[in-house]
């Protein structure tokens, strides 16, 4: 077996018109791409916050535990089954840094923040010592706010906590472009789940891309959804670890190591109408 991996954040951000990250390229049409990006959080930390002082990448991560349903009812709230996700809150704000020196383990947080993305170098280490890295993107929340409500419960307490506040917890609205169009998943000739992922223009140029995940009826739904078409999501995060295989390059040995993904899963999700503009150029083109 293997040492688990560590992720090292590059922070780098890409921007500009026809964005490309690895294979997955945005064309956006002229400055009208529609955007908004909100993520709304009540969570509790469980590992002491990384503060990072060196100038040129000032930062904190914070990881917290957060609940989410799979599902809404007909009124829109959140129902099901009660999973838990473990996100990284990223905060570079001067004065939320101020804030984040004095969280510790066990506090109960009430975030805002936006849904991000950046590139990383993703590490393994084979039982050799031989380490790997592969290029990859993760997913995590920009804090905006951050308000501690309580100080250093312990978990049982805080998974209370946590049930309590799970309708108004977890919960991401996202308006962006199919960057990447879906894949779906079948079991007996049923679609099961879809992946596809999304861009989208958090604050200034710059744009994340979100990694969005269907289940059911809703992925049959966003099969229909093509690169290039706008749509609407309002979802909760969900984090996993998916088991990966690596060759080592030295003594040629596979061995395992986990990785931790997070993804946006939709309660709603909805195509919007190309904008007339846009239809307008499109007809021009042609
Ligand atoms: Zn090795």
């Amino acid at each position: 077996m293997s040492k688990s991996r560590s992720t090292k954040y590059s922070g780098k951000k890409e921007s500009g018109t026809g964005v490309r990250f690895r294979d997955c390229k945005v064309e956006q049409k002229g400055n009208d791409i529609m955007a908004y990006n909100a993520v709304w959080l009540y969570g509790q930390v469980i590992e002491k916050p990384v503060i990072n002082q060196r100038t040129e990448d000032e930062g904190a991560q914070i990881k917290v535990k957060i609940l989410r349903r799979p599902y809404t009812n007909k009124g829109g709230i959140a129902s099901g089954k009660l999973y838990v996700s473990t996100p990284i809150v990223s905060v570079t704000d001067k004065s939320l840094l101020l804030k984040v020196a004095k969280i510790r383990m066990g506090d109960m947080l009430s975030i805002r923040g936006v849904l991000s993305s950046c590139d990383v170098e993703k590490h393994s280490v084979c039982d050799c010592g031989n380490a790997k890295s592969a290029l990859g993107i993760t997913t995590y929340i920009t804090a905006l706010n951050i308000r501690r409500c309580e100080k250093g419960i312990d978990q049982y307490r805080g998974f209370e906590l946590l049930k309590e506040h799970v309708v108004e917890s977890n919960t991401v609205v996202l308006l962006g472009s199919v960057c990447r169009p879906p894949e779906s998943y079948e079991k007996d000739r049923k679609i099961t789940s879809a992946q596809y992922q999304i861009a989208v223009k958090s604050n200034g140029k710059h744009l994340d891309y979100i990694w969005v995940k269907n289940f059911g009826k809703q992925a049959a739904e966003a099969m229909s959804f093509k690169k290039g078409d706008d749509v609407f999501i309002e979802g909760s995060i969900s984090t996993r670890t998916i088991s990966r295989t690596e060759k080592c390059d030295k003594c040629g040995i596979e061995y395992k190591w986990d990785e931790t993904v997070a993804e946006l899963i939709p309660y709603t999700s909805a195509r919007l109408p190309t904008p007339r503009a846009t239809k307008a150029a499109i007809q021009e083109d042609n």
